[in-house]
């Protein structure tokens, strides 16, 4: 006989956890988890700083690529995605944004009951253990910490000066009413360390007998009976294991993983699993469609003096500064490199600004550690210099993820059709000027050399879009491909019960039916934290 557990929650990541966490606070009911990657936290991805090497990495990491994206001169982009307790934000950039009030109120009129800002607020809050303690937007004792950045850097600090130089206002708060200016983001992290959801789930695992966290298995598919489903099957160590669930199993394996596992099970566009060799179990042709992600461009700007976060990539001080970072939770170690930015409105009009930058006191893309006493320093990507990334952030373009094969350990296809909506394009574009307008405030007169890329000589619309389309790359926001809402195209309905299968949620990134307007980890433990209460709720009914 199977092993039977009330609840199985499928994907230990940023919604995962959260799940697993609130789900077995009631000790009346058992709760598994099951996660195909390692079971325990690194103590090296704590550090805001290192968060850049790890990410490259292929351990812990599901190291997706695209396909060829058409858009983007037929370029691919490297999807990393976290494969360990705690998913995706083992290794993410820890800004921590909600979006706005339009897009959850957009949520709503789009027939998803209960999504409203106001209906979302009291989740995001209740997930949130703030600094500062609980206030009217924020929340004091939830699961995950959130701290401001008040970055030492000067170009970071130049950075604000020359937006609000630039005519935009200083916001005090990045997730309060009314973002459209600069600032400095919050994150999730405390006294300089990594915060997330699996630091949460793994106190409650050496307190509750009723949470089985089970690692290293790899879930094949939903069991499913009878339009129920009934169970888990995952391979763990070469073994075909089989777990049955008394009430209710939860995808939470994230948006890539989430879609997928639902296309392994039989359910999905019965055309497209025929296609591959699998037998359709349910009839679902939105599973896997409507995949959204952000993408974004920068500005590279060579600077005047060593003032840059290069200085502090040189791999001794690099040491010093982690053993700095261990013991005081201070030093550049654990200051994120991406503290300040804003967001902005790509034409007059728009309601909500549509565009987020984010400020980095670094060449991107190239920067690397480096030894002392090399010519390493002196090369292009060993110059010092600043970066600024701009991008929309409710994007039109929408993208899919299909199944390469019937086996569970292949990737599947990733498609996010980045830029297919030409609006997207004008947007990006539209952004990078803006990008140039802060860049050329007053502030950064002590510290601006040439302009690296796209460089001076790039200046027409054609010409930036050449570049956009030449350079642009994801902000690894993926969402979208298992979307809420009522019509044929829907894979949940506004409760995350997935249409057609009873006894079966999902409950991460891939619900959102838009993307929300910035980064996406504290949206994703909202949905969450929401999902949590209404499986409560509805099991009392
Ligand atoms: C490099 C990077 C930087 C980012 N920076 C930021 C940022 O600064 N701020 C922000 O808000 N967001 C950021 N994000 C995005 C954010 O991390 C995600 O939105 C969030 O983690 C999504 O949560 P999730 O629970 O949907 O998926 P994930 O956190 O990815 O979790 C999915 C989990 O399911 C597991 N899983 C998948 N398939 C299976 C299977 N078949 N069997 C068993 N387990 C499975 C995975 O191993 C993983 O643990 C970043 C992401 C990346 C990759």
């Amino acid at each position: 006989m199977p092993e039977e557990f009330d609840y199985i929650v499928v994907g230990a990541g940023a919604a995962g956890c959260v799940l697993a966490e609130r789900l077995s606070a009631n000790p009346a009911v058992r709760v598994a988890l099951i996660e195909a990657g390692r079971g325990d936290r690194h103590p090296l991805h704590a550090f805001p700083m290192l968060t850049g090497y790890y990410y490259r990495r292929k351990s812990d990491n599901w190291f997706f690529n695209t396909v060829p994206q058409k858009a983007l001169n037929d370029r691919t982009s490297f999807w990393p995605r976290g494969k360990r307790l705690g998913g995706s934000s083992i290794f993410n950039g820890m800004v921590y944004a909600r979006g706005n009030a339009g897009d959850y109120n957009q949520w709503a009129q789009l027939g998803n009951t209960g999504w409203s800002y106001e209906d979302v607020l009291p989740y995001f809050k209740k997930n949130e253990r703030h600094v500062n303690g609980e206030s009217e937007l924020h929340g004091g004792d939830g699961l995950v910490d959130v701290t401001p950045a008040r970055p030492k850097n000067p170009l970071t600090q130049a950075f604000v000066q020359a937006g609000i130089q630039a005519g935009y206002r200083s916001i005090d708060d990045l997730n309060g009413p009314d973002v459209a200016g600069v600032g400095y983001y919050d994150f999730n992290m405390k006294r300089g360390r990594r915060s997330n959801s699996a630091g949460a789930l793994l106190k409650s695992l050496n307190t509750r007998k009723n949470l089985q966290l089970i690692d290293n298995a790899l879930v094949t598919g939903i069991v499913i009976e009878n339009g129920a489903a009934t169970g888990v099957a995952y391979v763990r160590g070469g073994e075909k294991v089989t777990l049955s669930a008394r009430r209710e199993v939860v995808l939470s394996a994230g948006a890539v993983g989430s879609p997928h596992i639902l296309m392994l099970s039989g359910i999905g566009n019965p055309g497209h699993l025929k296609s591959v060799g699998i037998a359709p179990v349910h009839d679902l042709n939105g599973v896997g469609q409507n995949l959204i992600d952000h993408l974004d461009a920068f500005i590279k700007m060579a600077a005047i003096g060593e003032i840059s976060l290069l200085r502090e990539l040189r791999v001794d001080r690099i040491v010093t500064s982690v053993a700095r970072a261990f013991t005081l939770g201070t030093g550049p170690v654990s200051e994120s490199p991406i503290s300040a930015g804003g967001y902005f409105r790509s034409r007059e009009g728009l309601e909500y600004p549509d565009l987020q930058a984010f400020f980095v006191p670094l060449i991107i893309s190239g920067a690397s550690v480096w030894l002392p006493y090399t010519k390493r320093a002196k090369t292009v990507a060993g110059q010092h210099g600043y970066s600024l990334r701009i991008g929309p952030i409710r994007p039109q373009s929408r993208g899919r993820i299909t199944l390469a094969s019937p086996d569970p350990s292949a990737a599947p296809i990733i498609d996010p059709g980045y830029l297919s909506d030409p609006e997207d394009l004008n947007a990006t574009v539209a952004g990078l000027k803006i990008a140039r307008r802060i860049l050329a405030q007053k502030a950064f007169e002590p510290f601006r050399r040439e302009e690296l890329a796209p460089g001076q000589g790039v200046t027409s619309d054609a010409e930036l879009s050449d570049y956009v389309r030449a350079t642009a790359d994801t902000v690894y926001h993926p969402v979208g491909s298992a979307r809420m809402g009522n019509d044929s195209m829907a894979v949940v309905d506004a409760r995350l019960r997935v249409h057609g299968i009873r006894n079966l949620r999902v409950a991460d990134a891939s619900i959102m039916p838009t993307i929300s307007s910035g980064n996406t980890n504290a949206p994703t433990m909202m949905i969450a934290e929401k999902a949590a209460d209404m499986i409560h709720q509805d099991a009392k009914r």
